[in-house]
């Protein structure tokens, strides 16, 4: 277990930097599109500023290569930020590291918040550059990583900075550790996976690692095309990974070696073309007509995965079932949302576009955990270990 925020005695006018993941989504005009993560970093913030802790808070948005590039300001973050947290002093800074922030730093009163400017700004970021985590260092007396969504990455405001002060998880990364390791590592059974998505290439590092101790994996969206494909089958136009039919195979293989219940959906809805009118209609996942894709789970298979679903005691999926961003093929993915939130079972998104699709749905308040990390919670599925979290202290030895 990683030392928390609770484990810091006495914060009151220490100089805390909260490393969170404000890299929300936005559109053309900057609006942002979905604000999930700066509200669910909002536990860190106010317990610090509340403790009377001086908060210098850092994020990423979008990827930027230079202060040039000032679409990515934080601006926007900052703005929405202030409508959450009313009365509190927040400053934007110019900058991440130097004099003039080291100055606003200083001048930095209890309760009060000093924003870096987007941290991607400096390529040393990304690189981890020594010097540069040092620089952020002494901006600060502990340092919180609240982000669990850049956890995978060892950059340094998420890794390197840790070597130089002591450095904890804010509540988001406690939430996040607690509730996908017990799900993984000590999981209510059965323990069911349920993965779709675009390429089984991005998926085979979890379906490998899972494959050890889950009970039941059920494959839709456009993953299940190269399994079926893998098969003999013939999918017309449907999505299909050809570099990895041949580890399809081994996959389901092992599958049987594990005794794990594998399903990839039967059926499916396809279209004519990849629209949002395309006409619709219903083949098994083997037996695709020329000129037709497969890009919906079919009504068998919602009845094959809706039994499992319904006796499992712990779901994790990862990977729309089906191209819900079209109603037209949302079907499948709304039809296992509800019977998923219906189970009774621990229930987790992460992933892909699964939390979206969950979200969109309507489905998000009533699973038990939806994960702020795609990339993050797909690679502790894959059984690695987070740079941003491996770093930080442990609980046990902590006396800070
Ligand atoms: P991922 O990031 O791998 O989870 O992929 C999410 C994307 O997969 C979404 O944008 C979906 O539209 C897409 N997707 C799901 N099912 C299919 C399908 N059958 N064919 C093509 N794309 C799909």
């Amino acid at each position: 277990m990683k030392a928390t925020l609770r484990n810091l005695k006495e914060i009151n006018g220490k100089r805390i930097f909260i490393r969170v993941d404000h890299n929300v989504p936005q559109d053309k005009e900057g609006n942002i599109t979905d604000e999930t993560r700066i509200v669910e970093s909002l536990d860190t913030i106010k317990y610090c500023i509340d403790k009377g802790a001086r908060v210098i808070l850092c994020s990423h948005l979008g990827r930027p290569k230079t202060k040039a590039d000032t679409q990515y300001t934080m601006a926007p973050i900052v703005e929405r930020l202030k409508q959450h947290l009313a009365g509190v002093s927040i400053t934007l800074s110019n900058d991440c590291i130097g004099e003039e922030v080291t100055t606003q730093v200083n001048a930095l009163k209890s309760g009060e918040i000093l924003y870096l400017e987007n941290i991607r700004f400096y390529p040393e970021e990304t690189k981890n550059d020594e010097k540069f985590a040092e620089e952020l260092s002494k901006l600060c007396d502990y340092y919180i990583n609240d982000a669990f969504g850049a956890a995978h990455r060892a950059h340094a405001s998420t890794e390197g900075i840790a070597h130089f002060v002591p450095a904890v998880a804010g509540f988001l990364m406690e939430r996040e550790i607690k509730i996908l390791g017990e799900a993984i590592n000590a999981p209510k059974r059965p323990f069911t996976l349920i993965t779709g998505g675009k390429k089984i290439s991005d998926k085979i590092g979890v379906l490998e690692n899972v494959m050890k101790f889950a009970d039941n994996i059920l494959i839709g969206g456009g993953l299940a095309y190269t399994f079926a494909k893998a098969a003999g089958g013939s999918v017309g136009n449907s999505i299909v990974d050809n570099e990895s039919i041949d580890y399809c195979k081994t996959l389901l293989d092992n599958a049987k070696k594990n005794k794990v219940n594998f399903i990839v959906g039967t059926d499916c809805v396809a279209g004519d073309n990849f629209a949002p009118d395309a006409n619709t209609r219903i083949f098994d996942t083997n037996d695709i007509r020329d000129g037709w894709e497969g890009l919906d789970i079919g009504p068998k298979t919602i009845e094959e995965f809706k039994k499992v679903i319904k006796t499992s005691g712990t779901i994790i999926w990862c990977g729309p079932l089906g191209v819900a961003e079209f109603p037209a093929f949302a079907n499948g993915s709304r039809e296992i949302g509800q019977a998923v939130v219906d189970s009774g079972a621990i229930t987790i998104a992460g992933g892909g576009d699964t939390a979206f699709t969950m979200v969109t749905l309507g489905f998000a308040p009533k699973f038990t955990h939806i994960s702020t990390g795609g990339g993050a919670s797909l690679e502790l599925l894959e059984g690695k270990v987070l740079p941003g979290i491996e770093i930080l202290l442990d609980a046990k030895f902590t006396e800070i």
